[in-house]
């Protein structure tokens, strides 16, 4: 593999950032950070943004009394400030307002339509504005919709453009089945598969009523729906940023689980109807609950990446997201629960280990040292990211022993008592396996892994501040 091109979905701008994007965003920051050990930073591409048309962003923009622009424009920074604060190294942030991915998705929906995938038709159905797409009978919950259910669904039809998706359908089935794109978790992949086999109906793709977006390229009296537009984002960008069509097709979309159907069917279905290569894997991730209870602004327990950075730190919040459950299913999130492992793992293991091991190094006035092997810098545990299933926790589980391994290592030699000469061969092991440690935590907790770097690399280690102060 030469390149390697990851996404996170383009965050709509009717929301600030919570921690569930967070979680997302920090998942690709990680892969991608990976991958530039590996590849060169390059010969990686990681891209996130928000996505800023569409209805809910018209009706939020005017019940601020904005303009839908305006709204966004203002909404935005928000995503940069938090990725910024979280230590997500993003290359690209594409807003969909952007005229060039205006141009872009425009150009690929008339390509669409010239090779006959697109047809006019007329849409009757129940469209919830929350979830910005029409529902059918199956999905509607006591003739709500189940994720806004104070919200009435709306009633429309109206003139629109239809995606064949029904006879495309067919092709996705078997590109699946076949591995040519891949879904994980499997189970996901399975809920897919089982739907397309039920079949499934042609998709209207425009809209006639909504104005706040992207004019259908041969019918000003439509514009592009939403979500179809959102979609094209993650070809947009590579097609209008410099030298950057290399990395299409992307090669990871990571999603939440509600929005796998539009990722793994929908945007393939475009793609085809294009001629254009597919993306090579789509995972979708599972959801937080905060005390066992679903995240919502009604009950008032919404938690924002800030919140978290304020009380654990940076490398803290990214450890306690990244280490709470396994990548695909879902978790929960408890202050309580939090405290401890942050106590546990981050101020007593981690940071004990670094600030013993550079106190007794200190008293010797050991020199720095630099890991022997240039290879072993990209770790055993980190590879486990590379894997299908994106083994984060697993990977953390594998560091986090070599630290207890370090740390029963001093104890059962009673390190700080032996006789010169022995100290320091134990303290110049004790320093490789540190280096060591912190070569692995790189992708995952970055500015911890310079710190420690710093301090075992040299001209004379010396001893600092905790790492990682207790709650
Ligand atoms: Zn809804």
């Amino acid at each position: 593999m030469s390149k390697f091109y990851v996404t996170t979905p383009i965050y709509y701008v009717n929301d600030v950032p919570h921690v569930g994007h967070a979680y997302t965003t920090l998942a690709a920051d990680v892969i991608a950070r990976y991958y530039r050990l590996q590849l060169g930073k390059n010969n990686v591409f990681f891209l996130t943004g928000t996505d800023e048309h569409g209805q809910k962003v018209a009706q939020a923009a005017e019940e601020n009394k904005q303009t839908p622009k305006e709204y966004a424009d203002s909404v935005a920074p928000r995503f940069k400030e938090a990725w910024k604060s979280l230590k997500i190294y993003y290359d690209y942030f594409i807003r969909t307002t952007e005229k060039r991915h205006e141009a872009v998705a425009s150009q690929l929906l008339q390509k669409i339509r010239d090779n006959g995938y697109i047809v006019e038709g007329v849409y009757k159905g129940w469209y919830c504005v929350g979830c910005e797409k029409f529902l059918t009978k199956t999905e509607l919950v006591n003739g709500r919709c189940p994720l806004h259910i104070n919200k009435e669904p709306v009633y429309q039809e109206e003139r629109n453009y239809f995606l064949k998706l029904k006879e495309l359908s067919k092709v996705i089935l078997e590109k699946i089945k076949s591995g040519e794109y891949e879904i994980h978790p499997i189970s996901k992949k399975n809920e897919i598969l089982s739907r397309l086999e039920l079949g499934v109906e042609d998709i209207s793709i425009s809209r006639e009523g909504v104005s706040w977006g992207i004019p259908v390229p041969w019918d000003k009296n439509q514009t592009i729906y939403v979500w179809v537009e959102a979609l094209m984002n993650y070809y947009s960008a590579t097609q209008f940023l410099d030298g950057k069509k290399r990395f299409w097709p992307a090669d990871l979309h990571i999603v939440g689980k509600d929005i796998l159907w539009f990722h793994s069917v929908i945007w393939q279905a475009l793609l085809i109807a294009a001629d254009l290569p597919l993306p090579k894997h789509i995972f979708a991730h599972g959801f937080f609950t905060i005390d066992g209870q679903k995240m919502s602004k009604s009950l008032g327990n919404v938690i924002s990446p800030k919140e978290l950075i304020v009380r654990y730190g940076v490398d803290g919040t990214r450890y306690l997201l990244l280490s709470a459950v396994k990548f695909g299913s879902d978790g929960d999130i408890e202050y309580s629960k939090f405290d401890e492992k942050y106590n546990a793992d981050l101020a007593n293991g981690l940071g004990n280990l670094i600030a013993r091991t550079a106190k007794m190094a200190e008293s010797v006035n050991l020199p720095g040292r630099e890991l022997k092997d240039i290879s072993l810098n990209i770790g055993v545990a980190i590879q486990l990211v590379k894997s299908d299933v994106k083994e984060f926790t697993r990977a953390l589980d594998l560091i986090w022993k070599k630290i207890s391994k370090a740390d029963k290592f001093i104890n059962e030699n009673k390190v700080w008592a032996l006789e010169r000469n022995l100290k320091i061969s134990a303290l110049e092991k004790l320093t490789d396996d540190i280096l060591q440690i912190a070569a692995d935590l790189k992708p995952f907790l970055p500015e911890t892994a310079e710190k420690i770097e710093r301090q075992f690399k040299g001209p004379e280690i010396k001893s600092e501040n905790p790492l990682f102060p207790r709650l």
